[in-house]
């Protein structure tokens, strides 16, 4: 078996599709080895080469290898590429897992050994144990308490703190928890003692990993086995591991050094499961004799969709932006970047599923296409549209594929036929058939039907076809339990087939992976960046939660081979208000002269009606990001800033913050403090001019603002 895989490995491992930094990376020796690069800049191609160079070249085993990443999607996305590489899917070789569901197998393994047999059982559905909790602690339990609540827990279990610890955490950290921080507290340590019941212990997911972590922490047996077996750890998309699955992972390696990591600090968005990309940032600190590589030229895009890449994350700010790099294309050319602006959220749709008609009229596969949005809810209104023009499309993160009642079913058919002992040894390709066949008994058709419905079972059962296709391919020896043993693994992961149609998802669902035709839609301020980033009036409430719905569009937009789309809507349903605007971030990426780069008209845009996207007040040039369109002027040009003033409204600041309680930047942020102190306001009209202060602002801080500065400039 194994001499098997080595060959095959050998054989499609092939060192010249690598530039000469990614071959470094590959060509390391064992041991601590980061690559922190861009997106599309082959980093997921590079770990994948790695593990199949250290397999060829004896140094680790294919079973003795455990990859892992943070969703089942990138998690299936890295089984293909491996199995591509002859290194994946089977018993025996790499596995490849979301943390969880390594730490699921394993503790299913460790339990016995660690706790005997009090029985457990996995929790997926939090809310009737949260709800119990909340009520105790005299909450509400409606379900957007409910959610927060939710939340909250897994952000602090995720960033191992304890119950007892909460309080004075999120004190410290002055953390904008959603309700008062001992409420809170007792929610959670009510949680997790309403889990263990007289029947036995319900494990939440983040369960898992703790118990994972304590299991190789505490028993020495547990770490020699598990130790004995896996040798060689890579993580992929590093930049959004949680101080817990860093423990888990730091368990695994013991006092072993044997670890690739690969990520990119600008596509951290799972902060709010308490994920930091300071590990990946910190990893040769940790680690000072390991190989870093950086990597820049971008292999996924065009330099029209690299170029709006660049300049989306060229706008943002803090310590992760420090560390990106100027991405550079290095494909050719291909049409820019289209942003259109639509009436409202059906009309945005109906277009959208005008524009993917189009495209699969050019022969751009459906398979290839993605509409992206910000959050699940928007998937509705594309569901309807695409159903309405007759394309077939997936919504991934939604119900999942191997979830289908016609996917059960024919798992379950295909099950069945393996228990009968008439069955023809079919191996690899030749599976095909004998799939064929065993689907037909349950209605798969050679032609494609009519109808919605029936046009959705087919493609869902030739999706197992086409899976058992591009296995038996791979792998000519598969054979039929084999074939069902990848489909259960597959179902564990819910990494779904490549089913014929549209890709609808969540940027978080994303992340990782790669479409010819990408579009991004529903990108109005409120949606993306979210609502509850920004205050009442539009001002930012949270710089660092603004940022990340900065890199989560930067995630979506490097998501396009090829084709990108980005889209928006005035009004949510159709002859609604427009009341919405475009995404503060598009402010300076929307060509001038096309239609779309008008700003709504929108009764109550205090800056009127006619304005075009603000220019900078010292050199009239546009002003291209929201630090500058802030500050009324281009970050470079000279700031004409009275220190004296600017040090007044600090220390009013400060003193405010205190008596209301509130972090300092719920009152002003420093950008908007610096505005003020250099465009000096004389009344409310001027003071209301600067971005950042609404109406209620102005009636909140207005007096006290406009006097500091009337003082100044008296005297
Ligand atoms: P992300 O940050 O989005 O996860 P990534 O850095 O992991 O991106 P990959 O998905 O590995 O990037 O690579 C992006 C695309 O470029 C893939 O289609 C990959 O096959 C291709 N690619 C990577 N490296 C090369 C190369 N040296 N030559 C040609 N194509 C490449
Ligand atoms: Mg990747």
């Amino acid at each position: 078996m194994m001499v098997r895989v080595t060959v095959a490995a050998t054989q499609k491992l092939r060192l010249d599709e690598l530039d000469a930094e990614q071959a470094a990376a590959v060509r390391a020796p064992r041991g601590p080895v980061c690559v922190l690069a861009g997106a599309g800049t082959g980093k997921t191609r590079t770990i994948t080469h790695r593990i199949g160079h250290l397999v060829s070249a004896g140094h680790v085993r294919a079973d003795q290898v455990l990859a892992v990443t943070f969703t089942a999607r990138a998690a299936g996305e890295l089984r293909s590429r491996l199995r591509a590489l002859g290194l994946g899917g089977e018993a025996g070789q790499v596995q490849a897992r979301t943390f969880h569901a390594a730490a699921l197998r394993q503790l299913k393994y460790f339990w016995p050994q660690v706790v005997g047999d009090v029985p457990w059982k996995l929790l997926d559905r939090k809310f009737p144990i949260v709800a119990q909790a909340a009520g105790r602690a005299g909450l509400a339990t409606d379900t957007d308490t409910l959610r927060d609540l939710t939340g909250e827990i897994e952000w602090a279990k995720g960033s191992l703190i304890a119950p007892e610890d909460y309080a004075a955490v999120v004190a410290r950290l002055q953390r904008d928890a959603p309700f008062e921080a001992s409420k809170v507290a007792a929610v959670y340590s009510g949680y997790e003692s309403l889990k263990t019941t007289a029947e036995g212990l319900w494990l939440d997911f983040d369960d898992l990993l703790l118990h994972t972590a304590a299991a190789l922490e505490d028993y020495t047996s547990v770490a020699e086995e598990f130790r004995g077996r896996y040798r060689s750890f890579v993580v992929d998309e590093y930049q959004d591991v949680t101080p817990l699955q860093q423990r888990v992972l730091d368990a695994w390696l013991g006092e072993r050094d044997d670890l690739t990591v690969v990520g990119d600090a600008n596509q951290t968005i799972y902060s709010f499961t308490g994920a930091s990309p300071a590990f990946l940032l910190d990893f040769s600190r940790r680690f000072p004799e390991a190989t870093v590589i950086r990597l820049e030229r971008d292999y996924r895009s065009t330099p029209q969709v690299v170029s709006l890449a660049n300049r989306v994350i060229g706008a943002a700010r803090g310590r992760i932006a420090g560390t990106r790099l100027q991405l550079i294309g290095q494909r050719p050319d291909g049409p820019e970047p289209a942003f259109a602006e639509y009436d409202d959220e059906p009309a945005e749709a109906a277009a959208v599923a005008a524009a993917v008609t189009k495209l699969l009229a050019k022969g751009v596969p459906a398979a290839e296409i993605a509409v992206l949005y910000r959050i699940n809810a928007q998937s509705e209104a594309y569901e309807q549209a695409l159903t309405e023009a007759g394309i077939p499309y997936q919504v991934r993160g939604g119900e999942g594929f191997f979830n289908r009642t016609d996917v059960r079913q024919a798992v379950q058919a295909l099950r069945q036929a393996a228990a009968r002992d008439d069955l023809p040894d079919a191996r690899g390709i030749e599976l095909v058939n004998l799939v064929r066949a065993v689907l037909a008994r349950i209605g798969l058709t050679v032609e494609e039907p009519v109808g919605v419905q029936a046009r959705e079972r087919w493609s869902a059962l030739m999706a197992l076809v086409n899976l058992t296709e591009e296995l038996g391919t791979h792998e000519p020896t598969l054979d039929f339990g084999g074939l069902l043993r990848e489909l259960a693994a597959r179902a564990e992961a819910r990494h779904p087939p490549t089913v014929q149609g549209v890709t609808l998802a969540s940027l978080h669902a994303a992340k990782g992976l790669e479409w010819d035709a990408v579009f991004l839609v529903g990108l109005a301020d409120g949606t993306l960046p979210i609502q509850h980033v920004l205050g009442h009036d539009g001002a930012v409430s949270d710089e660092a939660a603004l940022e990340e719905e900065r890199r989560l569009l930067y995630v979506g937009v490097t998501r396009a081979r090829e084709h990108l789309q980005l889209s928006w809507a005035l009004a949510r349903s159709e002859g609604g208000r427009k009341v919405r605007r475009r995404s503060r971030f598009l402010i300076g990426l929307v060509p001038d002269d096309s239609p779309a780069s008008r700003i709504a008209p929108n009764t109550t845009d205090r800056r009127g009606p006619k304005r075009v996207h603000p220019t900078c007040r010292v050199c009239g040039r546009p002003l291209l990001n929201t630090q500058a369109t802030m500050l009324g002027r281009c970050t470079r040009c000279p700031a004409d800033v009275d220190t004296e003033l600017l040090a007044a409204l600090q220390e009013w600041r400060r003193d405010k913050a205190e008596s209301l309680k509130l972090p300092h930047f719920v009152v002003f942020s420093d950008t908007t403090l610096t505005a003020i102190a250099e465009q000096r306001p004389a009344d409310d009209r001027a003071l209301v001019a600067i971005p950042g202060i609404g109406a209620k602002k102005l009636q909140t801080y207005g007096a006290d603002v406009l006097a500091i500065v009337r003082s100044r400039l008296n005297g």
